[in-house]
């Protein structure tokens, strides 16, 4: 790694760390970021959950002016504006919502650079009063959010995002970078050509959720499947999803009925009913939404721990990104499909009315999924390869296949050869219906006037419906023993068949309904997730998360995230000092939340006689304490400038970097050095009139100080005596 990326990476790690609480990046993030950096245009897809809005956020921290980004709802934008607040990160969303008094203000923000982050709906980004305005700050660079949403080909096509190529024409040296979880090679290049981006950078992530574990069952007794799923959750956030509104209607009702927390959701609630139930959801005041594909979209919770599709989605594409609305936060999460063919038919009806190429489009998604439910082949690696990806690992763990809980018929060889040699014996000229109404000695019309019915395979599987010899030639066709061919689908035997019928080869077929097995699934992969962690403990951190979070107006997940309360739950932290170590607290939360969560913390374990700090604070302080390793040229000189007392401009000038740059390289300093004096930097005066105002305003967004010391006092110095303070504190 080169000199210069390594300077890069420290300061992105410390701004992540200061500001996050994180330690080190996800796949790809460091790539993503460090393009932001340096202008290179960029297509960034990543997972659900993959961290793509730290790729923009992160680097617009440590770039000098505003970095804008294009988001389709607003409650997304209010969700990430809220998460940056809570993190002490100065951003703001312009929407319909706004007062003009706030709009004005905002303006203001930008212009004095009091904001860095500032989100808008596409259209409103593309308004000509709007980009007359950009034109007159200086934009660090532009993000799309969603931009999947940009292209045709996409799953979610939006008019509005098609204008975005005016952003490189009325910006040409301003980086754009576009941002989304689910993209073909198809939509990434239509992406990168709709927006006039310079070869940009393709930065695509593996599609895989490993901590989602996947289960396909046959529905059977609905409701208590689903109270099955349930009741291995409790008090847990999950969502049911339903095909058709009267169900979720019944559904919500029945759960209540049995003391299950729940909410519906749907189109047919009125605009209120639905805000108020989705705000219920978010806030933990019920457990579980009920909803149709209404619900999701802009929903960033990030702690769902179970998905429960009570009727089948209609693609896989759909089936990802619901299901894929579990475990954002990387914890362990379920995702339980209860499979009816009779749902197939019902989208089928729905999906009736498409015109021709949509509605063909539609019927081939429909296929695929129906494929993948009754598949028997590793569900993680079927939904990476529809996606065009290889699983790297040899078995997932963590899905009903793998994990051995589908039900499989004993002797599956007998079984697949017979429907093979039926499909021999009819000439390999037939598709499936036919070769399944043959074996089960149908007296249909077409399969007497062929005289199929004088065949040695007529009637050799008489005794199972048509739908299950349906579903084994489907399990045949998923593990090649048969192919589809031609425009009507006829089948023909594979050599891999061939080899079936030699007896050299083991299909997998299930049994026809026994998948719908009622016992727990046994624990995927990533059971250590708990390990060490007091439950106890753990949910009561929860209820004082859930208080905290409606004292601030704000989800729950927003002031932390179960992982981190789950750290919490399992090193107990007594002090500051060491609750300042637990991923996800950076500065501004272990200032507003460090005292009630420790102080809870300690409380709990004397009245449970649990030890507090329950891991030595050597371990786990040493990756956060310690000065950086291999720190880039620059740093290390301007680090010993620093300590010659030689002021910001001076040091940019001499070491070649831009003054934002060596801001952040102080504020570094500063914190490294646990130093207690601003006054190097800035005037004692200044330094006295910064901490009245901190004292006043508290140490957590910049504005309202700002605002208090009458916009006299820049933000770089209330920076610089701010650190100065906390060392001071800490
Ligand atoms: P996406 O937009 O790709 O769905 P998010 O940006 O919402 O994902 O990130 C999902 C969760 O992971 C968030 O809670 C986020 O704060 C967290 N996260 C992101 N990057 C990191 C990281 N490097 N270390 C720890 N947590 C991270």
């Amino acid at each position: 790694m080169d000199t210069t990326s390594q300077g890069t990476r420290e300061q992105l790690l410390a701004t992540m760390r200061q500001y996050w609480g994180y330690e080190g990046f996800r796949p790809l993030q460091l790539e993503a970021m460090e393009a932001v950096l340096e202008d290179r245009d960029s297509v960034v897809v990543m997972p659900t959950g993959g961290g793509k809005s730290l790729c923009y956020q992160v680097p617009a921290l440590c770039k000098s002016g505003l970095a804008v980004i294009a988001s389709p709802l607003i409650s997304l934008m209010k969700d990430q504006v809220d998460a940056l607040t809570a993190c002490g990160i100065p951003a703001a969303c312009l929407n319909s919502t706004n007062t003009p008094e706030e709009r004005r203000q905002i303006a203001a923000d930008i212009r004095s650079g009091a904001i860095q982050i500032l989100y808008l709906a596409p259209e409103r980004l593309l308004s000509e009063r709007m980009l007359e305005f950009l034109a007159g700050v200086d934009v660090s660079f532009f993000a799309i959010d969603e931009s999947h949403c940009i292209s045709e080909w996409g799953h979610d096509f939006r008019p509005e995002y098609r204008m975005m190529h005016m952003l490189k024409e009325t910006f040409p040296g301003v980086g754009v970078h576009a941002y989304t979880a689910t993209a073909t090679e198809r939509v990434r290049e239509d992406i990168a050509q709709q927006l006039g981006l310079s070869e940009p950078e393709m930065l695509v992530g593996s599609f895989d959720r490993p901590n989602l574990n996947y289960r396909i069952v046959r529905r059977a007794d609905r409701f208590a499947q689903i109270q099955e799923v349930i009741s291995r959750h409790p008090n847990e956030s999950g969502v049911v999803y339903c095909i058709r509104r009267a169900d979720v209607e019944s559904i919500a009702e029945q759960l209540n009925e049995v003391g299950v927390k729940a909410l519906p959701y749907h189109a047919g609630l009125s605009d209120e009913k639905r805000a108020s139930n989705q705000e219920a959801f978010i806030q933990e005041r019920t457990d579980v939404i009920v909803a149709t594909v209404a619900f999701g979209m802009g929903i960033d919770k990030s702690n769902v721990r179970y998905v429960v599709h009570a009727g089948m989605p209609k693609s896989l594409e759909s089936y990802q990104q619901e299901s894929g609305r579990a475990g954002r936060d990387g914890l362990e999460a379920e995702c339980v499909m209860l499979y009816s063919s009779g749902d197939l038919v019902t989208w089928k009806r729905m999906l009736g009315d498409l015109p021709g190429n949509a509605q063909d489009a539609a019927m081939r998604s429909l296929d695929a999924l129906d494929h993948f439910c009754i598949g028997t082949e590793c569900r993680h690696r079927m939904l990476v390869s529809y996606f065009g990806q290889e699983l790297e690992a040899e078995e997932c763990e963590a899905c009903d296949v793998c994990l051995g809980t589908v039900d499989l018929v004993e002797d599956a060889t007998v079984l697949g050869q017979k429907i093979l040699s039926c499909i021999l014996r009819t000439g390999e000229r037939f598709g499936a219906d036919h070769n399944a109404k043959v074996l089960c000695g149908s007296r249909d019309k077409r399969v007497l006037e062929l005289e199929h019915d004088q065949l040695s395979t007529y009637g050799l599987l008489r005794n199972d419906s048509l739908r299950s010899v349906r579903m084994w030639i489907e399990q045949l066709i998923g593990q090649r023993f048969l192919a589809k061919v031609g425009e009507y689908n006829v089948l023909k035997v594979t050599p891999a068949g061939r080899e079936l019928l030699r007896g050299e080869v083991l299909p997998k077929l299930t049994k026809p309904d026994a998948s719908d097995r009622a016992e727990s699934p046994k624990r995927a992969r990533r059971a250590d997730d708990w390990e060490g962690v007091d439950r106890g403990l753990f949910e009561s951190l929860r209820n004082l998360r859930r208080e905290k979070a409606e004292a601030a107006g704000i989800p729950a997940y927003i002031v932390f995230g179960d992982s981190s309360l789950r750290e919490m739950a399992r090193h107990r932290p007594s002090t500051l000092e060491r609750f300042r170590l637990i991923k996800g607290v950076g500065e501004k939360k272990c200032q507003d939340y460090g005292e009630a969560f420790t102080q809870h913390i300690a409380d709990y374990c004397q009245q449970e006689s649990l030890t507090v700090d329950a891991i030595d604070t050597e371990v786990v302080a040493t990756p956060r304490r310690e000065p950086p390793k291999n720190q880039s040229p620059a740093l290390k000189d301007a680090f010993v400038l620093f300590s010659k007392g030689q002021t910001i401009n001076e040091i940019a000038n001499v070491i070649g970097r831009a003054e934002s740059t060596v801001q952040s390289y102080l504020e570094q300093f500063i914190r490294e050095e646990k130093l207690e004096d601003p006054t190097a930097w800035v005037t004692g005066e200044t330094s006295r009139r910064v901490e009245e105002a901190i004292e006043q305003c508290g140490a957590g967004a910049l504005r309202p100080i700002y605002e208090y010391l009458n916009e006299e006092v820049p933000y770089e110095e209330i920076r610089i005596v701010a650190a100065c303070l906390q060392n001071r504190s800490s």
